[in-house]
């Protein structure tokens, strides 16, 4: 089984450093611990995931819209939530080294131990710290002017929740979805870039009368699994569901269930659904004066509506889309180029491949090139494109392969006579000659428009 190699995860590394998916951030400067770049792939693959769940999530379910908030609200708006209180992590010092890390993080707290060989290490007692970033609006660092960057994308969802209800005319049950950053101010543990101090999230608040929230969580709990293994295709062994025990819930829910994927490191969280029950908008309320009330049609008497909130952490996804498309095989495109033992296809699903089709010229004679130039700039108004002439066409296939390109349209010197073109099919490798004039209904056909 690939997931127990141990080296796995450095192989990830390795290759999205090397083919422009992801690099360490800052690096020019010595970097900065837990942050990265997405290279031009990166953001490729990226879009292409944020994309699928948009579809998904709001283009294709009448009862959802979508909205794009601010990432600095004003700040009354985490007094409400409950953030500026409760937005916490316990943390120890160790008094050798005076590092701080999570108190409830023992293994973590164990192995840092092991650093101090031989010696007592002694913690001092667990302190709550705020994971929200603080910043200052205006001039002066007074504390008037003190705001926060976004711990959670939700927010907006509450507060413009009338505003969506009435602009829009919907009726519960409905949604609000959105995508954007979020910050926490948490200590960070490697694994490239499944923690950082600042990510994307997914996510989406289901408004509905009290007493039909566990109906639509179960609904959304379902909708979620099939998301994971039917549209972004993660393999079914590779995810599991892992229901938060009532001590470990958030000061906002009243049933949370993980969404946990099989990473190279265990078994981890990259999604999860909460029921935030009529928390947020109570509070909202409560703070604002703001009337957040629903009326229900036959009783005539105003009600808080209950929230299912079902969260994905985009950046996390990207990296178990990755793993779980990392396959290695022994030199199957032939022996041209010597030696070549392993070769890396990364087993994207064509809607989330960077690059949908390479184009590629047999030789960097004018005869070929020029009739290359003229099919990518047909193909690339339609989908991503790659256009590469340099290295052998074994080598040019493989580099293809590792970053998932499900086609390549080889143009060679029976073109100049038949017209047409060699399309190889990245995981069958099997290779279809179509007339120029045909590709594009060919790849119509083959590639999600
Ligand atoms: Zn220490």
């Amino acid at each position: 089984m690939k997931k127990q190699e141990d080296n796995l995860m450095d192989k990830i590394i390795s290759l999205a450093k090397r083919r422009g998916f992801i690099f360490p951030g800052s690096e020019i400067y010595g970097g900065l611990a837990n942050s990265y770049d997405y290279g031009p792939l990166g953001t490729e693959l990226f879009r292409n995931i944020q994309n699928l769940w948009w579809k998904k999530i709001v283009q294709e379910r009448p009862d959802m819209v979508g909205i794009r908030g601010p990432i600095i609200m004003n700040a009354k708006v985490w007094e409400a939530s409950g953030h500026v209180k409760n937005f916490t992590d316990p943390l120890v010092e160790c008094k050798i080294c005076h590092v701080r890390m999570r108190a409830d993080k023992l293994k973590d707290i164990a192995e840092h131990e092991k650093t101090h060989a031989g010696k007592k290490v002694e913690w001092t007692e667990a302190k709550n710290f705020n994971l929200l970033f603080k910043t200052f609006i205006g001039t002066t660092e007074d504390s008037k002017s003190t705001v926060y960057l976004r711990g959670e994308t939700a927010q907006t969802m509450f507060t413009d929740f009338k505003l969506v209800l009435e602009t829009m005319r919907k009726k519960l049950p409905f949604g609000i979805a959105q995508i954007g950053r979020s910050f926490r101010n948490e200590i960070t543990t490697g694994n490239l870039i499944f923690r950082t101090k600042e990510f994307t999230i997914a996510e989406l608040e289901y408004f509905v009368k009290p007493g039909e929230d566990d109906k639509a969580y179960e609904e959304w709990l379902d909708y979620q699994q099939d998301f994971f293994v039917k549209d972004l295709k993660l393999k079914q062994e590779n995810i599991k569901k892992v229901e938060l025990p009532k001590d470990e819930l958030a000061h906002y829910s009243k049933r949370t269930v993980d969404t946990y994927y099989n990473f190279p490191f265990g078994w981890d969280e990259i999604a999860g659904i909460a029921n935030r029950t009529d928390y947020d908008l109570k509070n909202h309320i409560d703070m604002s004066g703001a009337n957040l009330k629903v009326k229900d049609e036959e009783s005539q008497t105003e009600y808080i509506p209950y929230v299912v909130e079902p969260t994905f952490g985009l950046d996390r996804i990207m990296l178990a889309v990755l793993i779980d498309a990392y396959s290695e095989s022994e030199a199957r495109s032939g022996k041209e180029d010597a030696v070549h033992e392993t070769e890396v296809t990364l087993r994207l699903s064509k809607e989330l491949a960077p690059i949908k089709i390479a184009i590629l010229p047999l030789s960097r004679k004018d005869e070929l090139i020029k009739p290359a130039e003229k099919i990518l700039q047909q193909l690339h108004k339609h989908w991503m494109c790659q256009y590469d002439e340099t290295a052998s066409i074994g080598k040019r296939y493989r580099r293809q392969d590792e970053i998932g390109t499900p086609y390549c349209v080889t143009v060679d010197f029976e073109t100049v006579n038949d017209q047409a073109v060699t399309v190889r099919d990245r995981d069958t490798m099997k290779q279809d000659r179509v007339k120029i004039s045909d590709l594009m209904d060919y790849f119509r056909e083959k590639l999600p428009c």
